[in-house]
């Protein structure tokens, strides 16, 4: 079972993949105008009449305590700021689109209640760190786990697999999804919230909310958008989980990890959240069980934290958030980020049975950096390693999100391409060679040009095994070099 389906089948099961509901994509794309129109928003959202009375109730609820009654959508819109009120009509109207029962055992009733409280709980988190970007820290807690509806949708039985391992407690959902289908419902969030055409401020944390430190720092706003919303999802969980004094000591080790133990009292932040989710629910029509439950727990957890030595609990938290950093360590290489030797050794062996099996071509391209002794020689090693860094970005910026690129030795990279012939590769790879001759590398006080030379495989019948395939791409790679370089060669 394991490994058999691809990100890519999955995303081109377009009857199944969640789209946005008609009313939240006009509300979306007026909000991320230039200047956006408060009438038209107001409009769009009055041309929804149950949607627009079921803003209003929630807006005139002892929720917002407002001291007048709210009577029209234009006149929410323009008191509260249309950001607020965008998110609390995609709230309603996902909860409504994504609430139907019937598809295997997911739990959806569940499911909302969650991403509602993580919603909550970054624009709690975001409030305190991050105040400008309070609502997008709601929006994308609210839809920070859309992969997971997409997973259970489009692949139900394979998921019930999921369902039922996380019941016996084997290990966290998303390493249970790599195990089973090769990747994580963050993988495919990532996907589906680009494919509605949201910012990258959105997509991109919403792909790493287990591990924010995968996103680079350099894209800063992503990034506290990921921290919080990484945080969010640790309190959210707070009531889900048996062990919650070790739940506690994440929230605790992540605040200071991330520097926000200064503004953000961890136990406060907590009964916040509770709070407001319970006086939220209701509207969305979720059951808020157990009245006392979450406080109780936080309290015991807190008391037994405090009796556990320090050491002990940072071991453990420790321990919680590196299974996810080994599993990267193991398969990535550290410098580029890409997959390692290994791992695309394993990737390859995959996708040609993949490949054999659906009858679809698959090609292999190997590629190497021209001349980069000399890059070595002429700007020093280091240089050189920056080189490397920048050409595994640019390659991957210049090729689809399922394709796989690796680096396969010290200046050598490999793409495994699903579905695309030699000669359609060959067009994409002359538009990489050009990216790559064209990027500028910047090192101290020095900037310069590279090439590479590209060797293109495709995979031939039955006879043909995985170190025939290599080899056949490195011939055409010692083709294009033999060529005079920067060039492509389809063996
Ligand atoms: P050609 O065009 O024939 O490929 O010429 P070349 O100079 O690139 O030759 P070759 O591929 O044989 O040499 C690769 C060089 O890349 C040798 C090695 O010192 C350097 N190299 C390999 N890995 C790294 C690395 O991680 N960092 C840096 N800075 N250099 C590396
Ligand atoms: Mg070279
Ligand atoms: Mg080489």
């Amino acid at each position: 079972m394991a490994n058999n389906i691809s990100l890519e089948a999955i995303l081109s099961k377009n009857d199944k993949l969640p789209t946005l509901p008609g009313i939240a994509i006009k509300i979306l794309e007026a909000v991320q105008r230039p200047n956006p129109d408060l009438q038209e928003i107001a409009e769009i959202l009055a041309s929804d009449p149950p949607l627009s009375a079921e803003v209003l109730k929630l807006i005139n609820s002892p929720f917002f305590g407002l001291s007048r009654k709210v009577t029209s959508v234009f006149h929410a819109v323009s008191m509260l700021g249309m950001n607020v009120i965008k998110n609390i009509a995609l709230s309603f109207a996902l909860v409504k689109e994504f609430s139907k029962n019937g598809q295997g055992d997911f739990d959806y009733p569940n499911f909302w209640k969650y991403s509602l409280t993580t919603a909550i709980a970054a624009r709690k988190t975001a409030e305190r760190v991050h105040r400008d970007g309070a609502e997008d820290a709601f929006f994308v807690g609210l839809l920070h786990d859309m992969g997971t509806i997409t997973l259970a949708r489009c692949m139900p039985d394979q998921y019930q697999l999921v369902i039922n391992d996380s019941q016996h407690g084997k290990s966290d959902n998303h390493h249970i999804e790599k195990q089973i289908f090769g990747f994580d419902h963050m993988d495919v969030g990532r996907h589906l919230i680009r494919s509605w055409g949201l910012p990258s401020k959105f997509w991109q944390p919403i792909g790493c909310h287990h591990s924010p430190h995968h996103l680079s720092k350099d894209d800063s706003e992503s990034h506290v958008i990921a921290q919080i919303l990484h945080l969010a999802t640790l309190y959210a969980d707070f009531d889900q989980i048996d062990n919650a004094p070790t739940q506690l000591a994440m929230i605790d080790h992540f605040l200071k990890d991330y520097g926000y133990d200064n503004k953000i009292e961890a136990d406060k932040l907590a009964l916040e959240v509770w709070e407001e989710a319970k006086r939220f629910f209701p509207y969305f029509e979720i059951e808020f069980e157990n009245d006392t439950g979450y406080l109780e727990t936080l309290e015991k957890a807190r008391a037994e934290l405090i009796n556990v030595s320090a050491d002990f609990i940072d071991q453990l938290v420790a321990q919680q958030s590196q299974i996810s950093n080994l599993r990267q360590q193991a398969t990535h290489d550290g410098m580029t980020k890409l997959m390692n030797y290994q791992y695309f050794q394993e990737t390859l062996n995959r996708e040609m049975a993949r490949s054999r099996r659906s009858q679809a071509p698959l090609t292999l391209v190997m590629a190497d950096l021209d001349h980069f002794k000399s890059v070595n020689d002429t700007y020093g090693h280091l240089a050189g390693d920056q080189a490397i860094k920048s050409v595994a970005s640019c390659l991957q910026a210049n090729l689809r999100e399922t394709d796989h690129t690796a680096r396969y030795g010290g200046e050598e990279f490999a793409m495994i391409l699903y579905n695309v012939t030699a000669e359609e590769a060959l067009t994409t790879m002359e538009r990489v060679r050009q990216a790559v001759s064209e990027f500028p590398i910047r090192y101290d006080d020095n900037t310069f040009n590279i090439t590479m030379s590209f060797g293109i495989a495709s995979l031939a019948d039955e006879t043909m095994d995985r170190e025939c395939f290599i080899d056949s791409a490195d011939k055409a790679l010692y083709d294009a070099k033999a060529s005079g370089r920067n060039c492509c060669r389809i063996f």
